[in-house]
C-alpha cells in the first residue's frame, strides 16, 4: 500500500494580539491509499483546524505534511491550491452548493473550470450522478432538493474530478439520522470502490463506520 499522507509533529498556534491559543500539538499520522479514517474529537478539539491544513487551505507552525511525493512545508501558494483543486475532493457539512446552478451545473463546475467541454464534462459526471444516486435529480436547483439529495450533489462534485482523496468535515452534520446513514452508507460504497476518505467527525456513530479511528483531544491526538 502507498501513503498519501504522513504528518508528523503538527503545531499550529492562533495569534489574537498579544495572546496565542496553541490549537493543535504535536499531531503525528499516516494515512495509505484506499484507507476510511474518522478524526473523532470533540467541539473546540481542533478538528476543523486539522482540516483546513489537510486539505491545503491554512499553513501550520511546525512539523512535516507529506501529500504523496509532495513536502507541503516547502510549497509555495502557487503549490497549495494546485493540490487543493487536483488532489483533494471537499465535503462540508453545509453542503457549499452554488444555489443558482442546477444540481448538474454544480457537479460539473469543477470540470469545466480544468477546460473541459460542457458536452465532455456532462458525460464524465455521469457515471458519478448514478453512483451517488441522483440520476432522476439532476436538472434541480439545490433548494428543491432534501438535505441528504444536496449532499449527494456535494459529494459526486467531490468526486467527479476523481481526487486521491475525499476530505468531509461533520457530513452528516445537518442531516437528520436516517439520512446520515444514507450517506454513510454511501462512503461505504465509495471506499469499497477504492477512495481514500477522510471524515471528521464529533459523533462517535459516524466514526463507527470507517475502518480505523483517531480521536483528538485539546489539539492532541489520543494514543
Ligand atoms: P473543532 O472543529 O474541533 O470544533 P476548531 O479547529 O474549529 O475545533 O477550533 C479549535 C480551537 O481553535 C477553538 O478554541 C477555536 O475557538 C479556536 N479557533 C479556531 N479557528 C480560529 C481562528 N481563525 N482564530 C482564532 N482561534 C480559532
Ligand atoms: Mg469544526
Amino acid at each position: 500500500m502507498s501513503e498519501i499522507i504522513r504528518m508528523e509533529k503538527i503545531n499550529k498556534s492562533y495569534r489574537m494580539g498579544e495572546e496565542s491559543l496553541h490549537v493543535l500539538k504535536d499531531i503525528s499520522f499516516v494515512v495509505e491509499k484506499g484507507d476510511y479514517l474518522t478524526i473523532l474529537g470533540p467541539s473546540g478539539s481542533g478538528k476543523t483546524t486539522l482540516m483546513n491544513i489537510l486539505g491545503c487551505m491554512d499553513t501550520f507552525d511546525s512539523g512535516t505534511y507529506q501529500f504523496e511525493d509532495i513536502e507541503l512545508d516547502k510549497c509555495t501558494n502557487n503549490q497549495l491550491s494546485w493540490i487543493r483543486n487536483r488532489k483533494i475532493g471537499f465535503i462540508f457539512q453545509k453542503y457549499n452548493l452554488i444555489p443558482q446552478y442546477t444540481a448538474l451545473q454544480n457537479i460539473i463546475m469543477p470540470l469545466l473550470i480544468r477546460g473541459m467541454s460542457r458536452n465532455e464534462a456532462v458525460k464524465k459526471a455521469d457515471e458519478t450522478i448514478s453512483l451517488v444516486g441522483l440520476s432522476d435529480r439532476v436538472l434541480h436547483k439545490p433548494n428543491e432538493l432534501s438535505g441528504g439529495q444536496q449532499q449527494r450533489v456535494a459529494i459526486a462534485r467531490a468526486l467527479v474530478t476523481e481526487p486521491s482523496l475525499l476530505l468531509a468535515d461533520e457530513p452528516t452534520g445537518s442531516l437528520d439520522s436516517a439520512t446520515g446513514k444514507d450517506i454513510l452508507a454511501l462512503f461505504q460504497k465509495l471506499n469499497d470502490n477504492g477512495n481514500t476518505i477522510i471524515v471528521i467527525s464529533h459523533d462517535s456513530k459516524v466514526a463507527g463506520q470507517s475502518k480505523r479511528v483517531i480521536s483528538i483531544f485539546d489539539g492532541k491526538m489520543a494514543v
